[in-house]
Order: structure tokens, then C-alpha cells, then sequence
């Protein structure tokens, strides 16, 4: 049985002076195991997150945690507002236009600073001085800033500020019309097969602003600048991003399963009892990110999404169907698009009608099978 704390932390004002709060819950762990941070719905319309830590709360407060963890949903109370018509918007700050995904920090030279002047220091001594070395300058460039940041960067800042506390970093969004899939840093791939997740990117360590690289870059780039001194660690931090489905949906029951991913994964290191979830058999496809391909609209027109989602579509097979009513009396008034090469397809545009480079589908292309 764990407590479970509940608060709200400011991440932001309005200009009528009214805060805006996220919920976070945390529980204490009671045997050093490693400490985990989860969040979801930093972008507005990926709402099955939140459904997801409503059934890993419900899990854990059963269950003895041995590290620390904390939960934090809802994580974009600008973006969930953000409502055009009967949608919500909610993937860029409708400000400054930037992807809510992107504005987290990483300061690259810190990593090979650090080596260089701790050559010899205890692994135990590199987690603890490191990470705070890195909360440190978190603070000072972007919560404390002299001369301020974005609305958008500030509620990241604050947000990461508490996932940098974690050895385990899990973010939860949705595609727009999506497939189940995650987001795994090539030193991380083992872990690929403990959440069950059929689709699986393989992500570098180029760091794009997005959590999960601003919680394994410092580190990943850690490793290797003491790899350069000829020392050998290992990386102490492993983030992912889960893709849980759509967007504008919310499924309890398909939340559950997805927290028993989420607990495999976890009970395989141990922030729970080894042993007590495990992952699931399937057949997991693998895709370096290079690899992920999008298909843009090679035309504008009305669109009959034909790939099924998660399914496998050989080259010359038909992706989507376009209807251009306006072109009745031409030939091309019904055309189908074709697959350019052998693929999967992941996740599709949400509307269905389309301007001509609308991103149409997102492919697995060169993919391969995982090996539990
Ligand atoms: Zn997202």
C-alpha cells in the first residue's frame, strides 16, 4: 500500500493576475528503488494520458513503491483550453507558435565540463552532483532567468524541473489518429520489449526540445564524454515518450492496459516488486527515427484513409483514396495514392480533407522485428 500526496504547482499567470496550476501527485518509495516522473497532455488535445495516470494511481496505492514517484497529468492548462469550434487545439502556444514539446532546455556543455573535472569520482557522487549541476542551470536560465523566457518556456522549466529528480522519465502523448507507439533512445533499446508497445522508434541522442532528450541528453552525453576519458558508466537516466493512441479520445479500460505496460516496465527495475507485471508476448517492429518517414498530400482533395494503423502496407499499395468533387467530369476525379516502399504505417492526419503538403501519414519504412 503506497500514500498518495496530492498538490498543485504554478506553473504560469494569466493577465487578469489568475495562476495556472497543474495537479501533482507524489509518492514517497519506501526502499531507495529508482524514482520516476510521469506526465501527460502537455500537448492540449492528447487527453488519454491523463485516463492512463488515473489507472497507475489506482495500481500503485496497492502496491508497495520502493523509489519515488511522481504523477503529473494535465500538464498544459493553456493548451487543454485552447478550443477552436468543438476541438481543442493545444499542440503550439498559439503566442509564439512554438510546439509545447519543444521548449524544454539542455546546456550541451556541461556534460564534458563535468567530466573533465571529476575524472575519478564514485559513480554514486557523479548521479548526485551531476543532477544537481543540471537543476542548477535549469534554474538560473530559465525559472530564474535575469531577463525572463517564453510563457511556453517557463511552463516547461518548472515542469522539468521535476522530472530531472527522476532516473525515470516517461511521457505520455497521442498521435492524431494513431497507432500505439514509443519513442526509445538507442542506449535505452532493451527496454523496448518491457512496455507493451508494438511499435517502436529508435531515437539518437540530437537533442530537439522535447522531455524525454532533455532528461537523457545530459546524461547520455555524460556516458560518453567519460567514455572519451576512456572511463565507462552507464547512463543513469532513461526517458521515453509513449504515444497512446489519438488524440481528442479517452478509453478507461485501454488506460489500464496501458498502466500495466507502464508497470512491466517498471517492475522490471524495480520502483515496484520484480516479477509481478510483465510484458506482454507480441511481435514488436523496430524503426530508426531516420527512417520515420512522412507522407505528405501530393495533392489537395478529400481523403479516404485506406492504410489500416499499426498494419503493414507493401510498396505500391494504396495508402489513401482522393475525391476531387470539384473535377467530376475528369478522369482524376477518385485517385489513389500508393506506398512509395514497403511500410508501416503509424499515426494520419486527423482531417479529411486535405491542402496539397498536408503531413498525410507517418511510415515505418526499413523497419525489423525485436527480439524479446
Ligand atoms: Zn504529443
Amino acid at each position: 500500500m503506497s500514500q498518495i500526496i496530492a498538490s498543485q504547482l504554478n506553473v504560469t499567470q494569466m493577465a487578469n493576475g489568475q495562476a495556472m496550476t497543474v495537479p501533482v501527485y507524489t509518492i514517497k518509495g519506501s526502499n531507495n528503488g529508482p524514482s520516476v516522473y510521469i506526465q501527460a497532455n502537455i500537448h492540449g488535445a492528447e487527453v488519454q494520458g491523463n485516463a492512463v495516470i488515473y489507472q497507475l494511481l489506482e495500481q500503485f496505492k496497492q502496491l508497495d513503491c520502493y523509489g519515488d514517484i511522481t504523477l503529473v497529468p494535465l500538464a498544459n492548462p493553456i493548451g487543454s483550453n485552447q478550443k477552436s469550434g468543438e476541438f481543442t487545439l493545444g499542440r503550439f502556444d498559439p503566442i509564439t507558435g512554438a510546439n509545447w514539446n519543444r521548449g524544454y532546455h539542455f546546456n550541451d556543455a556541461l556534460p564534458a565540463q563535468f567530466a573533465q573535472a571529476n575524472p575519478d569520482m564514485a559513480i554514486s557522487e557523479i548521479v548526485s552532483q551531476f543532477r544537481a549541476l543540471i537543476i542548477d542551470d535549469l534554474e538560473q536560465q530559465k525559472i530564474d532567468a535575469p531577463y525572463g523566457v517564453t510563457t511556453g518556456q517557463f511552463l516547461c522549466a518548472k515542469l522539468q524541473r521535476m522530472a530531472l529528480e527522476a532516473d525515470i522519465v516517461l511521457d505520455l502523448h497521442t498521435g492524431p489518429i494513431s497507432s500505439r507507439h514509443l519513442y526509445c533512445p538507442e542506449y535505452a533499446k532493451d527496454s523496448a520489449v518491457l512496455f507493451d508497445i508494438p511499435h517502436v522508434l529508435f531515437i539518437p541522442q540530437d537533442f530537439d526540445g522535447a522531455l524525454d532528450e532533455a532528461c537523457f541528453c545530459p546524461w547520455w552525453q555524460l556516458q560518453q564524454a567519460y567514455q572519451q576519458q576512456g572511463r565507462s558508466i552507464e547512463v543513469a537516466v532513461a526517458a521515453f515518450t509513449l504515444e497512446l493512441g489519438s488524440q481528442e479520445w479517452l478509453c478507461l479500460e485501454e488506460a489500464k492496459r496501458d498502466s500495466e505496460s507502464i508497470l512491466s516496465y517498471l517492475s522490471h527495475r524495480g520502483v515496484v516488486k520484480p516479477g509481478l507485471f510483465t510484458p506482454k508476448k507480441m511481435t514488436r517492429y523496430g524503426c530508426d527515427l531516420k527512417d520515420y518517414r512522412t507522407f505528405y498530400a501530393p495533392k489537395s482533395g478529400l481523403v479516404e484513409y485506406l492504410a489500416p494503423l499499426g498494419g503493414q502496407v507493401k510498396q505500391g499499395e494504396p495508402l489513401v483514396r482522393m475525391l476531387r468533387i470539384d473535377r467530376y467530369d475528369h478522369p482524376d476525379v477518385i485517385e489513389v495514392i500508393k506506398a512509395p516502399d514497403d511500410c508501416i504505417a503509424i499515426l494520419h492526419f486527423a482531417s479529411a480533407s486535405v491542402n496539397q503538403g498536408t503531413e498525410l501519414y507517418k511510415l515505418f519504412t526499413n523497419y525489423f522485428t525485436l527480439s524479446a
